[in-house]
């Protein structure tokens, strides 16, 4: 991490430092001075000054030691606008945070528009809250100029998520009444507009991005930062509608950029009621914003809302089960037959182990939920060990009670991957069971080779080392480049079914499935089609020469009992298992 060693924004740390601060107060009556002197006089050495003249004077002579101006906006010798222009304008002041005394709210909005940090009113506010404005500006403007060595995004200039948490924590603590917005901001398929333009291309769209990101989270009374790739987050005051958001950044996306279809999803968490915990809100304002279509033809705003909510609490309800689900083996495998096509008839050769969950009060749960749901958390290990464990006693048992050996293929997810010990489990369970790595073939999603290549790389190089086949799943739904695809590990690709759903009907995907076919000999590897429902796909894609077929067309996923017997009806195709000594 590029932060390891960067200073930590210690707000108590920073207050228990031995020294003391400057702060400037500037206005024209005497009587003001005094009485603002004595508040803060006790916690900082305070410098004065009477008219817009002195107080550059002093800004000027002493910018290394002043923390603070406190600025009256109206003086008969040069208002105080002046002051704050020159100051904001100033490559060498413009650290210097300064805050204004007004008596109206319209002067309030020009003069954070003009660069104040903060405002207090005339007359003046309750000496505590005065106390407290002045401290906060101090030390956020501390933290920004620890931000400004250190905490910068260095494509868009933005802050990092990191310092933009601790800056939005600050602003909570200080603002606890204020309602505030939580949004996200993602570029739909921005992956496309790099491929598509080149990389700094894109990055040029995220800067642009950016300075409409920066614009608004200004106007509206916040911050925001690039939180990673192409998602920005922004942490503003509560807003009636997202027009002026929207506007802003699109502003910014006119000139230079039209070529390119650039369309903005943005997800809202309202925080009316602050009732949940800063990140929490993001990551709700991210489900909502993953809730829009990532096909949209417009800029599309999503909040959060109740359904969103009661998804939430469900996902919350699985996650916590997961453990009591193991304990009570509500989780069970099935087994997806998949044939050879390669001969004159089908044969059964191999199956893929796939999850299903009973669970006591929500009946049966689709995997394709809770698999998502648990790789994010990290539970999926737990999951994935447990389904490779439950694999391999079966195909022991199957050894053991017909003398044959059929190979079955099971899931890793990408949490495994990342997992130091996961050659070792793996090798302990085909061990453990008295199997071969034969046995157990590995379905590695494609967008995992693609999310993390070389770490994928490298694992996949030493599972291939000791002897386990790896299947490149979902294949055709990531964006491997030919170029990478030469350069990856692999023994058979497996198409993503979404190209088979229409091949009947659609040329379009029937030739992307021929080019497949055609990467798939020119790496030596052969291709399994999954997701095959009827005898058109099954003819067409034998046909186009797709060597193994899995799908309903021969079967749905079926019990282990039920695929026993499926192997009992073909046992003569199988090598009969001599290390098994048994029939
Ligand atoms: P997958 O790995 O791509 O698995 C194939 C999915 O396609 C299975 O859904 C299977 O039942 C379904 N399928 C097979 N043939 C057909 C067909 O002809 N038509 C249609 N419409 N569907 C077909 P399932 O079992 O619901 O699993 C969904 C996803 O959940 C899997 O996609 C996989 O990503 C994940 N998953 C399932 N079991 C496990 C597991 O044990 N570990 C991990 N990590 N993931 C699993
Ligand atoms: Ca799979
Ligand atoms: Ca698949």
């Amino acid at each position: 991490m590029a932060f390891n060693n960067t200073k930590k924004l210690d707000i108590e740390a920073k207050h228990a430092q031995d020294f003391r601060r400057t702060i400037l107060i500037v206005d024209d009556e005497a009587v003001n001075l005094r009485l603002l002197g004595n508040i803060l006089g006790d916690e900082y050495d305070i410098e004065y000054a009477q008219t817009g003249e002195e107080a550059m004077s002093q800004i000027q002579n002493h910018k290394d030691a002043i923390s603070l101006v406190l600025l009256d906006l109206y003086m008969p010798n040069g208002n105080g606008y002046s002051v704050l222009d020159t100051v904001r304008s100033s490559e060498e002041l413009r650290n210097i945070p300064v805050i204004v005394f007004t008596a109206d709210k319209e002067a309030e909005v020009e003069s954070l528009r003009r660069g104040a940090v903060d405002f207090l009113h005339k007359p003046y506010d309750k000496p505590e809250v005065i106390r407290a404005r002045a401290s906060r500006a101090i030390e956020l403007s501390i933290d920004r100029n620890i931000i400004g060595a250190t905490g910068v995004d260095k494509i868009t200039g933005l802050m990092t998520r990191e310092y933009f948490f601790q800056y939005a924590h600050e602003y909570d603590k200080f603002h606890p009444e204020q309602e505030v917005d939580a949004v996200v901001i993602n570029v739909s398929k921005f992956h496309l507009i790099n491929e598509l333009y080149g990389r700094s291309f894109g990055d040029s769209v995220l800067r642009a991005i950016a300075d409409g990101v920066r614009e608004a989270s200004r106007a509206c009374g916040g911050v925001a930062c690039r939180s990673n790739a192409d998602c920005f987050f922004l942490y503003i005051e509560h807003q009636k509608d997202y027009d002026f958001l929207i506007r802003t950044v699109r502003n910014k996306l006119l000139d230079g950029f039209r070529q390119a279809d650039i369309r903005l999803r943005i997800g809202v968490y309202p925080d009316i009621y602050h009732s949940a915990k800063l990140e929490q809100r993001f990551d709700r304002a991210m489900q909502a914003c993953n809730s829009l279509n990532k096909n949209i033809s417009a800029d599309t705003v999503a909040l959060y809302d109740n359904q969103m909510h009661e998804k939430e609490l469900y996902e919350a309800r699985l996650l916590g089960d997961i453990e009591k689900a193991l304990l009570e083996k509500q989780f069970a495998i099935v087994f997806q037959p998949k044939y050879d096509v390669r001969g004159d008839e089908p044969k059964l050769c191999s199956a893929e182990v796939l999850i299903r969950w009973r669970h006591p009060k929500f009946g049966f749960v689709r995997p394709d939920f809770f698999i998502p749901l648990f790789e994010e958390n990290g539970r999926i290990k737990e999951l994935d060990r447990f389904v490779w464990q439950e694999a391999a006693k079966q195909v022991r048992r199957w050894k053991d009670m017909y003398g044959v050996s059929i190979p079955v293929s099971v899931n890793v997810s990408r949490v495994d991957i990342f997992d130091p010990d996961f050659l070792d489990f793996l090798s302990k369970v085909v061990e453990e069971n008295r199997l071969s790595t034969d046995d157990i073939h590995l379905e590695i999603t494609e967008t995992a080779y693609t999310d993390s290549v070389t770490t994928i790389i490298d694992v996949v190089t030493s599972l291939r080392d000791a002897g386990f086949k790896v299947e490149m799943d979902d294949f055709g739904k990531g964006y491997s480049s030919l170029n990478m695809l030469t350069s990856l590990p692999i023994d058979a690709l497996k198409l993503d079914m979404a190209f088979i759903k229409d091949i009947a009907e659609n040329n379009k995907e029937m030739s992307m499935v021929e080019f497949i076919l055609e990467i798939a000999r020119f790496l030596g590897v052969p291709v399994i089609a999954e997701g095959v429902e009827n005898a058109e796909q099954y003819l067409l894609l034998k046909k186009a020469g797709c060597d193994i077929i899995q799908g309903y067309y021969f079967s749905k996923p079926i019990s282990a009992s039920e695929f026993g017997h499926l192997i009992e009806k073909n046992i003569g195709l199988f090598n009969h298992d001599k290390a098994s000594g048994s029939v």
